[in-house]
């Protein structure tokens, strides 16, 4: 077990390690999303020697902008994929065990506008239970006419016979990732960002370790491993192309666009599915005080880094807002930010994005890299199990090491942070709340649903210096014990790192974090010794990336009706849907 925090100097000493000729990984990771990071932890609780290393930020890819459920899996009905249910549901599970801070199971309302919809939902919800063994006390309910609309006056009435209700969970999917690599971490495995792996090296045609780039220095450095597992989800076939040329199985890159509005412009408590014009499901998802809704999901050929959120995009989701709710004008006016994912799918001829199963596959490349693509961030930890599975069998050839790892058990240990029920985390929000008056109990309780039992740890230094119980500036709730936390504990390494992936500012307050921006800058300075030309180039680069969230172009464009011009002028075609 290892207790040094997740420092920056952790990471160069991490760095440090990883290149020791001497004593080479078992295991190199590429990628610090959540398939990564699943890896590296599975890898280190049965004893492996493990590196992970990220070319950005951890979770600074897909995991970070996925729509941030939790999920059983019914949709994957439809597709007659049953083990993905099966899996999922399973999983769900297991999550709300092992990180009760980061699966918080919430009511989903699925209306229904004929009486064969009710009765097929009601049938559909009833299968997924028994293949998903359901608890007793998720049970899905039906609900009439009279019943849903008594609940949900907001939903149109016309043509509306009732509704489905069942629980899904909702996470915060970069915080899943960084739990999941700070157990990773406490198990023992060599982790950094900002560690891009630029080469591979190969020996006697396989694939024994990378060269792998310090994007904070610009130094390189060369690790070794007896396997190389490549997470990099959009990336995975860029990195395949390091071991040679692509093999015909190839990704399938499609778009999932999600916005955020101000709660008070659609105030529902659950989260509602809806379809869209070309009935497609959509949904919207309520989350302090701004909802989101998503997600739209089109064939994606631009580059993986940041794709950009078109007003087509935003229309297609307005519009379907539009279609369900009585709300008075919502319009591209009110978007407080928006985020674009890519979903690393593998390609399927002739399907629509859509349809593309989300099922993972570990491909084997023809000098000995994995690869490992598709997948869901609910079904991550089984994902990564088969992937362990699969590298215990190539070292137990190469090394006979066949009864000497342990097998998987990271369905039992508790992620960094969720070892507490929910109830022990109540009594944990109300111990804090005692030991700190000063901060207001709002805080308190969002620090709690964030960080788990981690909370103890983060709001300690106060004691010391009260300084950290105050807000980084007025007008923000962040604490200076956040953003210390952040950067100690975490690897936060920039200010995005900070207001994007760590405390989600980035996206889920209504000023996108701009209010905590020089207060950050100046901690991240003191600490990490930026001058003062670092420090504004810094501000500048997280101002802009703040403001390409805003489909500014919307904005721009003369409005018909609340809509943007230009999407009524170039309808989305069915098939890319
Ligand atoms: P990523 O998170 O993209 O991680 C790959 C990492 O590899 C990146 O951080 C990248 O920087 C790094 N990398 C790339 N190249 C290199 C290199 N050369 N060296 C080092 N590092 C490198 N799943 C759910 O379960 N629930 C949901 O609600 C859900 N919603 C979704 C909505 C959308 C719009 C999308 C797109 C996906 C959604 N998913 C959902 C799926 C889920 O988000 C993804 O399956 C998952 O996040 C993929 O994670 P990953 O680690 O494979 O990829």
């Amino acid at each position: 077990m290892i207790e040094r925090p997740l420092s920056p100097e952790t990471r160069d000493e991490n760095l440090t390690q990883m290149a020791d000729r001497d004593r080479p990984l078992d295991l190199l990771v590429i990628g610090g999303g959540i398939t990564g990071v699943g890896i590296a932890r599975d890898a280190a609780h049965r004893g492996l020697r493990v590196g992970l290393v990220e070319r950005r930020d951890f979770a600074s890819g897909t995991s970070s902008r996925s729509s941030k459920l939790i999920h059983g899996g019914v949709r994957y009905l439809q597709l007659g994929d049953f083990g993905l249910v099966r899996e999922s549901a399973a999983e769900r599970s297991v999550l709300g065990h092992i990180a009760p801070h980061l699966a918080h199971p919430t009511l989903m309302v699925i209306p229904a506008h004929s009486r064969r919809a009710h009765l097929a939902l009601n049938v559909g919800l009833w299968t997924y239970e028994k293949l998903g063994s359901i608890d007793a006390n998720e049970l899905h309910t039906m609900w009439d006419r009279e019943e849903t609309l008594a609940r949900m006056p907001l939903l149109r009435p016309e043509r509306l016979y009732g509704a489905a209700t069942h629980y899904e969970s909702i996470t915060d999917d970069a915080r899943l990732v960084l739990d999941t690599l700070k157990d990773a971490h406490t198990a023992g495995a060599l982790v950094a960002n900002y560690a891009e792996v630029t080469e591979l090296h190969v020996e006697r045609n396989r694939v024994g370790g990378a060269r792998v780039r310090n994007m904070i220095t610009g130094s390189d450095c060369d690790i070794e491993a007896s396997v190389v597992v490549n997470a990099a989800g959009p990336w995975v076939d860029a990195v395949r192309s390091l071991e040679g040329p692509l093999p015909p199985k190839r990704l399938h890159l499609t778009k999932g666009v999600h916005l955020i509005l101000p709660r008070t412009c659609l105030p529902v408590d659950h989260i509602v599915v809806f379809t869209a014009g070309d009935q497609r499901s959509v949904f919207v998802v309520p989350r302090g005080e701004v909802i989101y809704t998503g997600t739209t999901d089109t064939d994606y050929g631009g580059p993986a880094d940041r794709p950009e959120i078109t007003a087509e995009d935003a229309d297609y989701l307005l519009t379907a807002i539009d279609r369900a709710f009585v709300t008075p004008g919502v319009g591209p006016e009110m978007i407080v930010s928006a985020w674009a994912g890519l979903r690393p799918l593998l390609h399927e001829e002739g399907k629509a994005p859509s349809e593309i199963s989300r099922k993972d596959e570990i491909m084997v490349g023809h000098k000995g890299l994995v690869s490992i693509a598709g997948g869901k961030l609910t079904t991550y930890r089984r994902m990564a199990e088969r992937v362990v599975d699969l590298a215990v069998e190539s070292l137990d050839r190469s090394q006979g090491v066949h009864g000497q790892i342990a097998v998987c058990q990271t369905d039992k240990l508790p992620l960094a942070g969720g070892d507490c029920s929910r109830e022990g985390l109540q009594a944990l929000e109300s111990r804090l709340g005692e030991r700190y008056p000063e901060i207001p109990p709002a805080t308190i309780a969002r620090v709690v649903a964030k960080y788990g039992t981690q909370s103890e740890t983060l709001l300690d230094p106060i004691a010391d210096s009260p300084d950290f119980g105050e807000p980084v500036a007025t007008g923000t709730a962040l604490l200076r014990a956040e953003v210390r936390y952040a950067i100690e504990h975490e690897m936060a390494l920039t200010l995005e790192d900070v207001l994007d992936r760590r405390t989600q500012l980035l996206l889920f307050s209504l000023d996108q974090g701009l209010g905590a921006v020089d207060g950050v800058a100046e901690m991240l300075a003191e600490r990490l010794g930026w001058n003062t030309s670092h420090t504004e180039s810094e501000t500048a680069t997280y101002r802009a990336l703040a403001e390409s969230l805003l489909p500014g172009k919307i904005k721009q464009e003369p409005a018909e009706n609340g809509r943007a011009a230009k999407s009524k002028a170039a309808p989305r075609s069915r098939s890319t849907r």
